[in-house]
């Protein structure tokens, strides 16, 4: 048998790193990353046949489960029509039109291939709509790794400590404004000044880049009462918090509607999708319809669209989202509690079916510098114990946490009570 740590070795040979994408290099966990083989359910088996009770969720599209037979059959079905056409296909249509039943504010959806290309097009969308250069963005929230975007951004640029890229040009990223998260005296100081050319604000409504930051009341309200007042359009990123924190989104979760959306991971069932869309009048400025230019050979890609249209089939059903919120308030009230008796100062912050935990003596964290401030050692110890006792946590103190609705009550009482191992193991 070969086991995660042999693969990982000869990975490196060739992949930069050993992987595709930076978090998964469990660095600065002291520690190789586990090699998987399979999922199914809520469950994660690796090369060596260890079972893990999975909080990572492929980082967000597994919201019903892995190998949903639902999803892969759909897959299936379509499987033998060929891969791709590189035309129009009748399933893009039912896919943009499910998008604006379930999201509103979205009139006209474009799919494209990842998150980032659908936050890269947005803000491209929303610079030729209004003729502006410069665009606002939040502290450690991440929108992909377009060039405008990694600018002090979250999720594995700031796990790797370069939340501002070298190779971004200069030039460019003096259009990206980054204001503190959830500061609304320092959006309104900013927009003073410089609100005549500010294309658009760019947030995670929820941001789950930097663990998991619920927006402060007020927050969400006052970034639409800026754009209106200054004529910028306002981007919702809700790559991540798109039909997990309600079915509607952050955007009906909090009452907030943006101009345009980002979608991404659950769009796609766990093929590579995302999309954006929005109010028709900015929508209408895409291409064909419009001058601003966006495209994509493999875009709308049909075995991808009947993933994600049949899992978001399946989130329609009534009563699916408030059970997910109470499965992860079971497992957040479990884990403090078992923290508190254990001396470990520890807290979690929720949004429908996401969550973080923090390691603090603070009752909430609300931005990048509280988020960063907390005990990077007591994260890795903690994600460490709970990894050798099978159970996979984000590996990096910076992500936040899935939970999906094939996580049953006996999965988090395994977790709790691996949790208690390693709140005592800490307080040693
Ligand atoms: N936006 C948010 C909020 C994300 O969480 C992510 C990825 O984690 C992205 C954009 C980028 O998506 P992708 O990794 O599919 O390019």
């Amino acid at each position: 048998m070969t086991t995660s740590a042999e693969l990982f070795e000869q990975a490196c040979r060739h992949i930069p790193g050993g992987v595709n994408s930076p978090v998964r290099a469990f660095k600065g966990l002291h520690r190789p990353p586990v090699f998987i083989e399979r999922a199914q359910g809520a469950y994660l088996f690796d090369v060596e046949g260890k079972r893990y009770v999975d909080y990572v969720g492929s980082w967000g599209p597994m919201i019903t489960g892995h190998a949903d037979p639902e999803v892969l059959s759909a897959v299936r079905d379509k499987l033998d029509h060929g891969l791709s056409f590189g035309t129009p296909t009748a399933i893009e249509t039912r896919m943009a039109d499910l998008v604006c039943e379930i999201i509103p504010s979205i009139e006209l959806v474009r799919m494209v291939n990842s998150g980032t290309e659908a936050t890269m097009s947005a803000i491209r969308l929303a610079r030729g709509f209004t003729g502006r250069d410069k665009i606002v963005k939040f502290e450690g929230n991440y929108h992909g790794h377009s060039d405008s975007l990694l600018v002090k951004a979250g999720s594995g640029a700031l796990t790797h400590g370069e939340p501002s890229s070298p190779g971004v040009p200069a030039a460019l990223a003096e259009h990206t404004v980054t204001l503190p998260h959830n500061d609304l005296d320092a959006l309104e100081a900013c927009f003073e000044e410089i609100g005549d050319q500010v294309a658009c604000i760019i947030v995670e409504p929820v941001a789950g880049n930097m663990n998991c930051i619920p927006p402060l009341p007020g927050f969400l309200e006052g970034l639409r009462r800026v754009c209106d007042q200054h004529g910028s359009v306002l981007i919702f990123d809700e790559v991540m918090t798109g039909f997990r924190v309600a079915l509607g989104g952050a955007q009906a979760h909090y009452g907030v509607t943006p101009d345009l959306t980002c979608l991404g991971k659950i769009v796609g069932g766990g093929m590579p999708v995302g999309a954006f869309g929005g109010k028709r009048e900015i929508m209408s400025h895409i291409s064909p319809l419009g001058p601003v230019y966006q495209a994509g050979t493999l875009a709308g890609n049909p075995l991808a669209m009947a993933a994600g249209i049949a899992l978001l089939t399946k989130l329609r059903e009534p009563g699916f989202h408030d059970a997910l919120a109470q499965r992860v308030e079971t497992l957040c009230s479990g884990l403090e509690a078992r923290a508190e008796a254990a001396g470990v100062a520890m807290i979690t912050q929720r949004a429908g079916g996401m969550f973080g935990v923090f390691f603090t003596g603070q009752s909430r964290v609300d931005n990048f510098g509280q988020a960063t401030a907390c005990d990077a050692d007591a994260f890795r110890r903690f994600f460490s114990a709970m990894l050798d006792q099978g159970v996979y946590l984000a590996p990096s103190a910076f992500e936040a946490g899935f939970m999906s609705s094939a996580h049953t009550a006996e999965d988090i009482q395994t977790t709790l009570d691996a949790a208690e191992q390693a709140f005592a193991i800490m307080a040693r």
